[in-house]
């Protein structure tokens, strides 16, 4: 972990670290900031984001996580890393894994007692980490923000609107701005998001899964100032199934609901249109045809329950599988040291 690789071996993960601030001691702040093709816009970011932490007064890191970039941000990056001793650390992944992926190899890497989350891109201000962290020092777990006046296009605001939506029912906490990355965590939080094992992944509601207490500020938004939005149709689509598979199995009850439905639909029909062929003789309801309909009805219902059932077992095997662990304890007290 302590190599200092001169030149990038291609298809290796490369970590450029040197003794840094506040390696080893679980203090301080880490800044975590997932880099994909972002070259141009690497100098200014760290530049700001130097002036920013060292403005605060406390041991810092500030860590770069090249996501598998074909421009020159590894080469940037490793060489800031050198320059800069300590102060910026430089994780380069052999591919591009994507931007969750990529802030939890950063989070892996951090040190940090509380550890903030930034793009690469500019638009979330450096500036704003301060206030980030003033908040979390109140007490609260996790520090969310949501961008006032938002730069972005009209379909990158639609989808967002989409996924926050989604993201609140499915998973119950109501946060309005699950895309911005702008955010701070405790420590403990990040050490339960590295217990997580699962491929997929969506680190805003996965922290709050663990949080006990979270809050949410206002941070200014700004323009790309270089480069082009890395989330294109099919990988905001991805992200979508992501968020929602990683925190529920709701959707696989909702076969069953379904089903239920169709089902009661089905036989509601068929009582209908027996009562009617009482009052009305045979010759309603087109000899019989219409009676077909409600028995198809009642059986597609079925169907739709049985997929609904083996959801409910698939549902648990993917509990199972992603091995998550069953809870995590903050502290335990009223113990001595003898009983340990
Ligand atoms: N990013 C990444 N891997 C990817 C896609 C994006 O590390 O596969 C980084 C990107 O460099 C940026 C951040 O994630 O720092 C957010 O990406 P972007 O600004 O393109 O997304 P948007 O602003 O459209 O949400
Ligand atoms: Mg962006």
């Amino acid at each position: 972990m302590k190599t200092k690789p001169k030149s990038l071996p291609a298809g290796d993960l490369v970590q450029v670290r040197q003794a840094g601030e506040i390696q080893g001691n679980k203090s301080g702040i880490s800044v975590v900031i997932p880099v994909f093709n972002e070259e141009e816009n690497l100098d200014e970011l760290i530049k700001r984001c130097l002036d920013v932490c060292e403005g605060m007064g406390k041991p810092f890191e500030i860590i770069l996580v090249d996501d598998g970039s074909i421009d020159g941000s590894p080469e940037k990056i490793a060489a800031t890393a050198e320059k800069d001793n300590g102060k910026v650390v430089g994780v380069v992944l052999n591919r591009n894994y994507g931007q969750h992926a990529a802030v939890m190899a950063g989070f892996a890497e951090s040190n940090g007692d509380i550890v903030v989350t930034l793009d690469a891109d500019l638009q979330n201000p450096p500036e704003e980490i301060p206030k980030l962290i003033h908040k979390i020092e109140e007490g609260f777990d996790v520090v969310g923000s949501v961008r006032i006046a938002r730069r972005d296009t009209l379909f990158r605001r639609i989808s967002s609107f989409v996924v926050n939506n989604v993201a609140q029912k499915a998973t119950g906490v109501i946060m309005h701005d699950y895309g911005c990355m702008l955010r701070a965590y405790r420590r403990h939080i990040v050490e339960a998001m590295l217990k997580c094992h699962e491929r997929s992944t969506f680190i805003p509601v996965l922290a709050n899964t663990f949080a006990r207490k979270t809050t949410e500020i206002e941070v200014r938004h700004d323009k790309r100032p270089n480069g082009d939005s890395k989330y294109g149709l099919w990988k905001l689509i991805n992200l979508q199934f992501d968020l929602l598979t990683s925190m529920t199995t709701f959707p696989l009850r909702l076969l069953s609901v379904l089903g239920g439905i169709i089902s009661s639909i089905g036989v509601g029909f068929g009582l209908f249109l027996l009562i009617m062929r009482l009052i009305h003789g045979p010759e309603w309801a087109a000899q019989g045809v219409f009676t077909l309909f409600a028995i198809l009805f009642i059986f597609i219902g079925a169907q739709f329950v049985g997929m609904g059932l083996l959801g409910e077992y698939i549902g648990r095997i993917y509990h199972d599988v992603r091995a998550r662990p069953r809870y995590f304890v903050q502290k335990v007290v009223g113990r001595s040291d003898l009983e340990k």
